[in-house]
């Protein structure tokens, strides 16, 4: 683990100490701040008005209860959470995850990452996230319909195109989103599009933004091997995960030349000797919504379904981790460097565990973090507040013409923070320092608020 300037390290400990717990959101925060020393050394006074401290906490909490009737007709009751993070530079804006392992220090640490991320994109959107620990698998089209129904009510109170704007994240896709927005609409009788992104091309939503987490990782890593002179041509490239970022990654990656040897869910992992075909893991994932497990019985010869392992033991040259936070370990991170990894592209939020980090680090593997390198969903859903505020719509073109634009600037900021800041090739630092900084500029604008 890096070191923590001395001057930081007691807000660290009032962090751990205030938020007893809530690991991966003191993962996160440390992570943040290990980048901060430097910036600090140069400019003491973004330290000062306990500016970081209150980056570190978040302006409003909400938890409350979700009760909904399932298809048996018996009461369950979920919780859902909105932490509206930050808004120095525009209205909260983060998704809403649906599943089991949710609690406050997961949605605290999401949201946290929210606020850098967002800068990073140079769009105007704060920081939040929220989400239940509702677990959608194996729930019933009409059981989703009332659970986001419910979920929705209470939080309407506490949304707005101009106050928060919630989105997708795991377990939430278009199907909820549109529910969601149903309910919105019906209960504050105002047609508010720019209220939630993410949705369908039929009531408002944006071409590309389905695509957009995954295109724009994709993007991402592509600059940082084309600026040493490398690119995906012919690479093999591990795909973990098959929702949304990761089938977007994969149909990016192929269109870059690569070819996708493996690619998972929560069950296991698949690999298939003539690559993997997407069109049926979107078939499995998108339509039929089943397990992964049915691509090597649907493909036959050729593919290999494994629960035994982990994807990251399948030799690539690029990988891609694109299902949830800290799925890669130190342990892996080593296979993946002996079996000759040159880059890494975080496509789900904070995929590689600390140690993991370290390793790829140490290996001088090419290694792009999650708040830069999967930014491109969330910047594309800024373009879709800005079509419904414009009540226009873009074409596909037009709009990942944006992304890939976007993703370059991140990608060329990340690396021209980390050059100045004494650190080059270090993505880590780029992106936490050049998040940061934008965030800090507003905040000492607006005052000790
Ligand atoms: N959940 C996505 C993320 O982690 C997208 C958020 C959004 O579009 O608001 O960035």
């Amino acid at each position: 683990m890096t070191k923590i300037d001395e001057k930081l390290e007691p807000i660290l400990d009032e962090v751990l100490r205030r938020n007893a717990g809530e690991t991966e959101f003191h993962q996160a925060v440390r992570e943040v701040l290990e980048s901060l020393g430097r910036v600090v050394a140069k400019h003491p006074d973004y330290a000062e008005n306990a500016l970081i401290e209150r980056i570190c906490e978040p302006e409003r909490q909400i938890i409350f209860r979700v009760p909904w009737i399932d298809d048996e007709g018996r009461v369950r009751i979920n919780r859902g959470f909105r932490v509206q993070f930050n808004s120095a530079l525009g209205p909260y804006k983060g998704g809403i995850r649906f599943h089991p392992s949710v609690n406050l220090g997961i949605i605290k640490f999401l949201g946290f990452e929210q606020i850098f991320k967002n800068a990073l994109t140079g769009l105007p959107i704060g920081g939040g996230k929220g989400g239940s620990d509702f677990n959608p698998r194996g729930r019933s089209d009409r059981e989703i319909m009332r659970f986001c129904q419910s979920y929705m009510l209470e939080l309407h109170r506490h949304i707005g195109e101009h106050t928060d704007v919630p989105a997708g994240d795991i377990g939430v896709g278009g199907r909820e989103i549109g529910y969601m927005f149903g309910q919105y609409k019906r209960l504050t009788n105002r047609y508010e599009a720019g209220v939630l992104t993410g949705k369908g091309l039929s009531y408002g939503g944006s071409r590309a933004r389905k695509e957009a987490t995954g295109y724009g990782a994709t993007y991402f890593v592509q600059r940082m091997l084309e600026k040493r002179r490398l690119g995906f041509e012919g690479k093999r490239v591990v795909v973990s995960g098959s929702g949304n970022v990761a089938i977007y990654t994969m149909e990016k990656v192929l269109a870059f030349g690569g070819t996708v040897v493996a690619c998972s869910d929560s069950g296991g992992y698949v690999t298939d000797e003539a690559g993997i075909d997407l069109d049926l893991v979107k078939e499995i994932k998108e339509v039929r919504r089943e397990r992964i497990s049915e691509y090597a019985r649907l493909k036959g010869s050729g593919a290999h379904y494994l629960e035994k392992g982990s994807v990251w033991d399948v030799p690539c040259e690029v990988a891609m981790p694109s299902a949830t936070q800290n799925e890669l370990s130190g342990k892996d991170a080593r296979v993946l460097v002996e079996n000759g990894v040159i880059a890494v592209g975080e496509g789900a939020n904070m995929p590689c565990t600390p140690e993991a980090v370290s390793v790829f680090r140490e290996a001088k593997v090419l290694f792009a973090p999650g708040k830069a390198a999967n930014a491109g969903g969330v910047a594309t859903s800024a373009l879709e507040m800005q079509q419904n505020a414009s009540r226009d719509s873009w074409t596909f073109e037009q709009t990942e013409g944006r992304l890939a634009e976007i993703m370059g600037n991140i990608h060329d900021t990340c690396a021209e923070t980390a050059e100045e800041y004494g650190a080059p090739d270090d993505y880590v630092l780029g992106a936490n320092i050049a998040g940061f900084v934008r965030v800090a500029e507003a905040m000492r604008a607006l005052g000790v608020i």
